[in-house]
């Protein structure tokens, strides 16, 4: 299957624990974005986020991937606290499609599929579409999501070096 990942973390080296992860995937992978600074979202009382999005083709199940990226955020010492709060490391799986691009559905405690978040999420969405301009999340294309995005979200998306507005 094919499957996007979400990459963030603002604790500690927060860029280096998202370019360890785009770096353990690398052999699975078809595309990627480059790190963006993020505003925080939800919680927005905490530090500025790192953010990519990573697309890989894996044999693994949904199941077996939401496990390896459990022990990625595990490796990186992630403490679960409070949702949304400070992490040292966070992968989501945002949309998993099979081989005749149909999207995979799950809804289950464990995994729900697609991310249910995903489509109102700026630090999502934005990398997601700079690794992949083609993209699509349950048929709608991504690019039609970010511009109907709050702009002051899609500001919020930046890449390191670019001025803060
Ligand atoms: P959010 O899911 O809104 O981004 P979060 O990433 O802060 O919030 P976590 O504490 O990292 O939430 O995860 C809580 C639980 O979400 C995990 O234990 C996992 O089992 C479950 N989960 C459900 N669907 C997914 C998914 N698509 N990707 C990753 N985790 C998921
Ligand atoms: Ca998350
Ligand atoms: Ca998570």
């Amino acid at each position: 299957m094919r499957a996007v990942l979400s990459v963030g973390a603002n604790l500690d080296d927060a860029a280096r624990a998202v370019d360890g992860v785009l770096g353990y995937f690398r052999p699975e992978t078809v595309a990627v974005s480059p790190v963006y600074d993020t505003a925080p979202w939800g919680v927005t009382d905490q530090p500025d986020f790192a953010n990519a999005v990573v697309v890989i083709d894996t044999r693994d199940s949904p199941e077996e991937l939401l496990g390896r990226c459990q022990a990625l955020e595990d490796a990186a010492g992630r403490v679960r606290e409070m949702r949304w709060g400070p992490r040292t490391l966070d992968v989501d799986i945002v949309q998993c499609t099979d081989a005749d691009g149909s999207e995979i559905r799950r809804a289950t405690e464990r995994l729900t599929l697609p991310h249910p978040h995903s489509h109102e999420r700026a630090f999502v969405l934005v990398p997601w579409l700079a690794a992949d301009p083609d993209a699509r999340l349950s048929g709608v294309p991504v690019s039609d999501l970010v511009d109907g995005l709050p702009p002051e979200d899609v500001a919020g998306v930046r890449l390191p070096g670019e001025e803060q507005p």
